[in-house]
């Protein structure tokens, strides 16, 4: 919001900078300002010394740390009580030289039509509040309620540190959560966290400040209390906060660093990386992770190989390294998750989305059946969020077992209508920039695909409806495709990791890309063709895929 209000929807940087600089946005004044005494500075450090530098307390500053001046692949950028963490940003912010960028905005935001707009938002108010009284019913803790996974509040995590995988996503430990794992986490949890917070006007409250004795405070909120700790083998939640603090003033991501650093150490146990290239690295399981991770933030030694991330890492050191990258799509870290049954929804989400966590494409629909008729009736009974009565019918005849089962329950065109809904919201959301946590993420939300258009309509004047939304996310969703098909990207990359599930359906996953493909006006090899293009207004981007021999006439 300090951007609305010093009157910019959003800033587009080009070029690089040939030393280090931040920007200063100050209402209608932008300077690029020296920041060579910043070089090396943490990304939650670099935000205070620059809001002093600048006598203006109230700055909000985005800024690098030490992974994103090294161009890390996997670095974040760190603002206040939210991270830009997936898919390397930090990276980019650093090669072009830009270390923060600080704005501090005092204008007024307009609306068109301002009365309306209040309205729809006190109603979306009243109804975080009922469904914060109200949580859904007969699903896991964690997806009975609003906002980002609710890490910082719960200290139950017998079903993550049981059924997600440990090390380099490999070891379920079932009987890992003991009496005194509950007692011991739940303790230290409460004794770091010094206090829940919420973004800006938000009444959820999804983050903490996490502080620890001798190491300076930082935000932390999602799965990163836990990513450390599994990755590592250590069975101390402190560990996971001390190391996060560290990486968070690095500004690495918390999904994919830990994992990187994981396969690592597989490397080294299988002899495909030696003693040679951990020289001085210490032999516990702690020390270890902060000795690597030190190292990939500077790019010294073998870090610097790791930096570029596992699929990148493992072509690099060659001997057999490719084996281990197995929890990879499209070249990045997934989730350490490892499922029994093929979800036909689920294979199709993490196959053909291009936001590469799985959290940044799936949301409305229930991840799996109910058990009984008198719960999945219950479940639809106040589901206004649905858009299609047909979503509800598949709520009510979907079972854990038998003909109306994973892998072909939902059907191949159903499993296509789920992922596009699911796809839709978050694609609105990031064209509208509202959190995912109120919206596309969770089950029930606030804002969804029936007052969505209002919202629009009444905050810029411009007439919207439910099909107007649609068209945007098309064109989004097809604008991307188009980017990284122009990358390279192809059929044959869309492929979850082999070892996602035990039992996998070669013939029933062709048939889902088959018909998703179809369904979004795309070939065989998910390259939109030229038609679908053009009917979205998109035929400078056909164009351009034509002239690059991607998009051939007459060819679908
Ligand atoms: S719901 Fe979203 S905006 Fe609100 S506190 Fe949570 S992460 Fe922040």
């Amino acid at each position: 919001p300090e951007l609305k209000h010093a009157g910019y929807d959003k800033v587009i940087f080009r070029g690089k900078s040939p030393k280090l600089v931040y920007i200063w946005i100050h209402n209608d004044k932008v300077e690029i300002r020296d920041a060579s005494h910043l070089k090396g500075k943490g990304a939650v450090e670099t935000q205070e010394l620059i809001r002093q530098e600048l006598k203006e307390p109230n700055a909000q500053v985005a800024a690098i740390g030490l992974a994103g001046e090294n161009r890390v692949y996997t670095a974040s950028i760190e603002q206040g009580r939210s991270s830009s963490s997936r898919l390397g940003m930090g990276a980019v912010m650093g090669d072009k030289g830009i270390k923060a960028i600080a704005v501090r905005g005092t204008k007024d935001i307009n609306l068109a039509r301002p009365a309306e707009f209040i309205e729809l938002c006190n109603d979306v108010l009243k109804y975080i509040k009922f469904r914060n009284e109200n949580p859904v019913p007969n699903v896991m803790t964690i997806l009975q309620g609003l906002g980002s996974p609710q890490e910082m509040f719960h200290v139950d995590e017998k079903w993550h540190t049981e059924n997600f995988s440990w090390g380099n996503a490999r070891t379920q430990r079932k009987d890992f959560w003991t009496k005194g794992v509950e007692l011991r986490w739940k303790e230290v949890q409460e004794s770091v966290r010094t206090r829940l917070i919420s973004c800006y006007n938000c009444p959820m409250k999804c983050g903490a400040i996490i502080s620890i004795p001798g190491l300076s405070a930082y935000m932390m909120k999602c799965f990163t209390k836990l990513t450390y700790t599994m990755a590592a083998f250590v069975d101390d939640l402190d560990f996971g906060f001390k190391i996060a603090q560290r990486a968070t003033e690095y500004g690495v991501d918390g999904f994919s660093t830990p994992q990187i650093m994981a396969f690592a150490f597989e490397l080294k146990e299988s002899g495909i990386l030696t003693d040679a290239d951990f020289a001085g690295c210490p032999s516990d399981n702690e020390g270890k992770f902060y000795w690597l991770l030190d190292r990939i933030v500077r790019r010294e030694g073998i870090g610097d190989i790791l930096a570029d991330g596992i699929h990148w890492a493992a072509q690099k050191i060659g001997k057999g390294a490719e084996a281990y990258a197995h929890n990879n799509i499209k070249k990045h870290e997934q989730l350490p998750l490892k499922l029994g049954m093929l979800n036909p929804v689920y294979f199709l989400m993490y196959a053909t989305g291009e936001k590469i966590n799985i959290t940044q494409i799936e949301g409305q629909f229930p991840q799996a059946p109910f058990a009984t008729m008198e719960e999945r009736e219950e479940f639809i009974s106040d589901w206004i969020q649905c858009p299609d009565d047909k979503f509800k019918q598949i709520v009510l005849d979907w079972e854990f077992r038998g003909e109306r089962s994973n892998p072909h329950y939902p059907t191949v065109d159903m499993s296509v209508d789920i992922v596009d809904w699911q796809e839709k919201m978050h694609y609105i959301d990031d064209a509208l920039g509202v959190c995912a946590g109120l919206s596309s993420f969770p089950l029930k939300p606030p804002y969804h695909m029936h007052n969505y258009p209002k919202f629009v309509s009444a905050a810029t004047g411009i007439d919207m409806d439910e099909d107007g939304l649609t068209q945007v996310y098309n064109r989004n969703r097809n604008l991307l495709r188009a980017v990284n098909v122009r990358r390279g990207l192809r059929r044959a990359d869309e492929v979850p990791p082999e070892d996602h599930w035990k039992k996998r359906f070669p013939e029933l996953e062709a048939q889902l890309l088959d018909a998703y493909y179809k369904f979004k006006g795309w070939n065989n090899d998910g390259i939109p063709t030229k038609e679908t293009l053009q009917a979205l207004d998109l035929g400078y981007v056909a164009e351009d895929l034509e002239q690059r021999g991607i998009i051939k006439n007459g060819q679908d």
